[in-house]
């Protein structure tokens, strides 16, 4: 189904007829995959959130091969974030109530991205300096010990680099030099890997330490297949032609084809900015075809009546703060673009369009 690379160069109105019939692959395959969701959830009990670049490359369960639906992504412009804005803090913390109330602990992946043939290959958000991008998570993993304890035995932030030329994975140990550089552990066995892990955090659990296996099995097999596919430079470049702005996009689960901004920032509009000019670039570049590009809005409810509701208010607040901020900056990019406004089902991950 996924044609996804044959989508780069379509023209805009193929793409969009693509984004419907990829939504409904996706919730089909979720609502077959309800089985395998909670076998895995029963093998694997410690619910996993990704805190990531807003950057397209950047697509942790595509690169574990964990199954959709599982991780809960926040993303931001440069993987920036703070626990002090209002509402991201409220948002992670009812997660972790959440975690709490099943009997299952929190592991929260802080990630910062790099390329390792070519610095602008790296991350836009924090002009392409790793080392800035990495300080920023270690920033972020201590705001959150701040809130819950260092070793509160519950709640395990964990600093994780994102290699996007071959999309190795990188753990960083609690003190941050020491590391498991995926691709460069291959060859390692199950009880190795773990050995690894254990040297790398002596405070976690048994039971995380077990969930964090599959990730790093699955990043193996993702970079072998990535290896095997003898990718372009082009698809290690940015390639996006959707902006996506707000909550549920995690059934579009294909890299390289959206910018996602989370409504946690506060000021959304620095990240609209650049992901605009991210996606005016890859026209200018021919990296993308130039007749236009997506703006999606979407926001997630669980339940029909006063959710659903609020869910389209706030669709339609995002949907009209994008079109005019893009309007401003650059009108003659505002008019390559079309607006998608959508709510998803969170039981179901369907869209359903709300047009205005
Ligand atoms: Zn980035």
């Amino acid at each position: 189904m996924h044609r996804a690379k044959e989508m780069v160069k379509a023209p805009l109105e193929q793409k969009i007829q693509w984004l419907f019939e990829l939504n409904q692959f996706h919730s089909e395959k979720y609502n077959n995959e309800r089985l395998l969701r909670r076998f895995y959830r029963a093998q694997h009990p410690t619910e996993i959130s990704a805190f990531k670049c807003m950057d397209g490359r950047i697509h942790i369960p595509a690169m574990t091969h964990t199954p959709l639906g599982i991780m809960r992504p926040y993303r931001s412009l440069g993987g920036r974030f703070d626990l002090g804005w209002p509402y991201l803090a409220e948002n992670l913390n009812g997660w972790i109530d959440y975690c709490i109330s099943k009997g299952r602990k929190a592991l929260i992946m802080v990630t910062y991205h790099y390329s390792v043939g070519d610095i602008h290959r790296g991350c836009a958000g924090f002009n392409y300096d790793k080392e800035d991008s990495f300080r920023h998570a270690i920033k972020l993993r201590d705001q959150v010990d701040r809130i819950y304890g260092k070793n509160n035995s519950i709640v395990f932030p964990v600093i994780v680099g994102v290699e996007t030329d071959n999309d190795s994975l990188i753990f960083h140990g609690e003190d941050h030099t020491q590391i498991l550089d995926i691709i460069t552990a291959m060859d390692k066995s199950d009880e190795e890997l773990l050995l690894i892990l254990r040297d790398l955090y002596p405070n976690m659990s048994d039971q995380v330490l077990d969930d964090i296996l599959p990730l790093v099995k699955g990043n193996m097999e993702h970079i072998k297949e990535t290896a095997a596919e003898n990718r372009p430079i082009v698809e290690t470049q940015h390639q996006e032609w959707i902006l996506g702005l707000g909550t549920g996009f995690d059934w579009l689960h294909i890299p390289n084809i959206s910018l996602i901004i989370g409504p946690y920032s506060d000021s959304l509009e620095e990240p609209i900015r650049k992901a605009a000019g991210i996606i005016q670039s890859n026209m200018e570049n021919g990296r993308i075809s130039d007749d236009g590009f997506v703006l999606l809005t979407s926001a997630i409810f669980k339940e029909l009546g006063p959710e659903r509701n609020r869910a389209i208010e706030k669709v339609r607040f995002l949907n009209d703060f994008a079109k005019k901020t893009i309007q401003e900056l650059n009108p003659e990019l505002a008019k390559k673009m079309r607006t998608l406004s959508v709510v998803i089902n969170f039981h179901t991950r369907e869209f359903e369009e709300i047009i205005f």
